[in-house]
């Protein structure tokens, strides 16, 4: 029996990972829940799957849901809360799938209890990635990529040296703006409607500026130990081949399927074994065709920027990623245009000192003094 720690349980990936766990209730359980505030689906979830315990970090949210379920459930509370969840050793597995920074602390806990980290929350990389990277060889916990890139380049390396490796495709939608020419006025509504997958409100705005797939990039550079140069980004509208690696022969391996997160996400539940599972079927008759093209980096330049992260190193990626996440709460609240998201991004990055062999502490810093100096420019 595995047993899966399961945070952002509301959320897509956290939705789609209960299912996986419906589908396999002989080899899967589920350990414990985290969520911000929806205790409605909580609920729920907490009769259907009996977690030991379950974190709502919202304070009014979980006394509500302590009046409701009683004593059938132990109800932590808080950012305290979530991080005791993850210390208690009661789980195999971590499936992080928390939204921006808030996820790093909680994969911290997990590494140091030696577990296996099942990463969909990518923000924890970009931020933090060469601690993690570090922490996890100190205390041999397992990072295994749910992104469906990463998991695509992980699955596709399996058997081959890193050394071999001439470089990374990293495959990208592009979007629901591909096609459009002109940004300066699309709604909200406009932009959260991706053509390919479903997902949460925050990844689908970074998808339609293509952040998602610069916060990918700085991800990759982590996971796989590849300069900048080794990494390179490939639009695919159909979302079939999830990634590639070009190996020094000139070979190159894929993994593809139809876009499913069930996918990636079992498989870093059940790697390196794999679980007989029908329910993403990809018919190669009913795929029309498979094209690629390059990126426009003048139009999305969140792409641009994110490689120029990678280049300046230390917490610049850090003040991208926390100025990201300010620019598209602005965006969604309908404060700003869908154009000022890179623009606020580059004044972070023009204006937050950048400090480099960064400790944990220094990126929570770095993290807050760029959210408090975009807050204070934008009030
Ligand atoms: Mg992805």
């Amino acid at each position: 029996m595995k047993r899966i720690l399961v945070l952002g349980s509301t959320g897509s990936i956290g939705i789609n990972t209960l299912e996986i766990a419906r589908t396999f209730p002989d080899k899967l359980e589920i350990a414990g829940l985290s969520v911000n505030n929806n205790i409605e689906l909580l609920e729920k979830q907490i009769s259907e799957f009996h977690p030991a315990a379950v974190a709502v970090c919202n304070e009014k949210s979980a006394s509500e849901l302590k009046k409701r379920i009683g004593n059938t459930c132990e109800v932590l509370t808080g950012d305290e809360g979530l991080l005791e969840l993850t210390r208690r050793d009661n789980y195999d597995i971590l499936l992080s799938a928390l939204v921006g920074f808030a996820g790093l602390a909680p994969t911290i806990e997990a590494i140091k209890l030696k577990k296996r980290i099942a990463l969909a929350n990518k923000e924890t990389l970009v931020t933090a990635g060469e601690i993690i990277i570090n922490l996890c060889k100190k205390y041999g916990a397992e990072l295994i990529p749910v992104d469906s890139e990463h998991s695509a380049i992980f699955q596709s390396l399996i058997g081959e040296n890193e050394n071999n490796i001439r470089k990374i495709i990293l495959t990208a939608s592009g979007g629901p703006f591909l096609n459009k020419s002109e940004l300066e006025n699309v709604t909200v509504e406009d932009a959260l409607n991706h053509p390919n997958w479903k997902m949460g409100n925050k990844i689908t705005i970074d998808s339609a500026t293509m952040m998602n797939k610069g916060l990918e990039v700085i991800e990759a550079f982590w996971l796989f130990n590849l300069p900048k140069e080794k990494i390179e980004v490939l639009i695919h509208p159909q979302s079939v081949v999830h990634s590639m690696v070009e190996f020094c022969d000139g070979s190159i391996k894929a993994q593809l399927s139809m876009p499913d997160m069930k996918l990636p996400i079992l498989y870093a539940i059940t790697y390196p074994e794999r679980y007989y599972f029908d329910t993403v079927k990809t018919d190669f008759k009913k795929i029309s065709r498979l094209t690629f093209f390059e990126p426009d980096f003048n139009k999305f330049e969140c792409l641009k920027i994110a490689y120029k992260t990678i280049e300046e190193g230390g917490t610049a990626p850090c003040i991208l990623n926390a100025a990201n996440e300010i620019a598209v709460e602005k965006f969604l609240a309908g404060k700003i245009k869908f154009t000022r998201i890179p623009e606020i991004i580059n004044d972070a990055l023009d204006n937050v000192a950048i400090r480099h062999n960064a400790d944990l502490q220094t990126i929570i810093e770095c993290d807050s003094t760029t959210r408090k100096y975009l807050n204070k420019k934008m009030s």
